[in-house]
């Protein structure tokens, strides 16, 4: 598929002829610099764009019947939780939304609020979080109505070092658990190697795709696994395609 947006001046081709498959249960990274259509990907997607030519299908239906179906949980960079409302109630208004029973509500957003580690939180409001927390309530919030595929843009970009990296091990045993078929986007060499099983380097102007990357991955591992050998290749060879990606951009 390609995506052309018709901008104020000038048309931008946002993605170029983008040919990929993910499997059901897979955890596939995008990576790229910033500009290379990474969001617009996620949110052609989640049908919020459109293929200007070519097409895409979710689940193998079309974007929209998947929408409708409530195929996926949407994961933004910031947590987006209302701050008038409990952290409990934030994660039940898809389930409001949705209109589902309004009995398994309370029992949905304690499930998932235990899943993400946020037992004990429910009653607090966003703010009496720190923004760790307020994401994997974000998190819970994308899961509680049970998905298929979980699409998270950057969520973890705008936490430290250290706050991050116990994310990415907690989203691996959410993986492992759920076995969610999820789409990520990240900034980071480490992040996309340690957590994905397939990653899709990027390159900008317009947006295509460089090198597609299986990541063989022990399912297993901890943060450890970052200072093994395989790590460290998958680690190169991304650095590698993301050069090559920049260079035809000079
Ligand atoms: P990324 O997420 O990889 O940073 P985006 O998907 O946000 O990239 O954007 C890809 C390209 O499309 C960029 O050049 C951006 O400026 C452009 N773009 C994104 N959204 C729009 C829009 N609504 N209208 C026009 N251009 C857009
Ligand atoms: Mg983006």
């Amino acid at each position: 598929m390609s995506l052309v947006y018709q901008g104020a001046d000038q048309p931008v081709t946002a993605l170029q002829d983008i040919n990929l498959t993910i499997e059901r249960g897979a955890f596939v990274s995008f990576i790229g610099p910033s500009g290379c259509g990474k969001t617009t990907l996620m949110r052609a997607v989640a049908d919020l764009e459109h293929p200007t030519s070519g097409s895409l299908l979710v689940n193998g239906v079309t974007p929209e019947a998947a929408r409708l179906d409530r195929a996926y949980g949407y994961v933004f960079q910031a947590p987006a939780l209302y701050p008038w409302r409990r952290i409990e109630a934030n994660v039940r208004l898809p389930l409001e939304v949705m209109g589902f029973d309004k009995a398994e509500h309370a029992e949905r957003a304690k499930r998932y609020l235990k899943l993400v580690g946020l037992e004990g939180f429910e009653r607090k409001f966003p703010w009496q979080l720190s923004g760790g927390m307020q994401q994997r309530a974000s998190i819970a919030r994308a899961l509680c109505f049970e998905p298929e595929l979980l699409l998270m843009d950057e969520p973890f970009g705008a936490l430290d070092e250290i706050t991050r990296d116990r994310l990415n091990e907690e989203l691996l045993r959410l993986w492992r658990t759920t076995r969610k078929t999820v789409i990520f986007v990240t900034h980071s060499i480490a992040e996309a190697a340690f957590l994905s099983s397939k990653i899709v380097v990027m390159s900008a102007r317009p947006g295509r795709i460089v090198k597609i990357i299986d990541n063989d991955a022990p399912p297993e591992r901890t943060l450890d696994w970052r200072e093994s050998p395989q790590f460290l290749d998958v680690a190169h060879q991304l650095r590698e395609a993301l050069n090559e990606g920049h260079a035809h951009d000079i």
